[in-house]
């Protein structure tokens, strides 16, 4: 089995070519987006945990004493 050409940079995800043999370097606003999808990723998943979690029995009664500590009846 032999190696792929290329690679993925995990610092910026660009494609590198190994047969060049130069070493990579990430290009600062490549690297920039690439952790700034990562993060928007990241929120969208907590996004749909949160929104999952918010339709249980515990998410709603939780949102029912917030709404309540909010408007100062609890
Ligand atoms: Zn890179």
């Amino acid at each position: 089995m032999s190696s792929p050409r290329y690679l993925t940079c995990p610092d910026c995800g660009a494609a590198v070519d190994r047969a060049t043999g130069s070493p990579h370097r990430c290009d600062p606003v490549r690297q920039a987006e690439y952790e700034l999808l990562g993060r928007r990723l990241e929120c969208d998943a907590f996004e749909d945990g949160l929104r999952h979690w918010l339709g249980t029995v515990d998410g709603r009664f939780e949102t029912w004493l917030a709404v309540r500590r909010v408007r100062g009846a609890a």
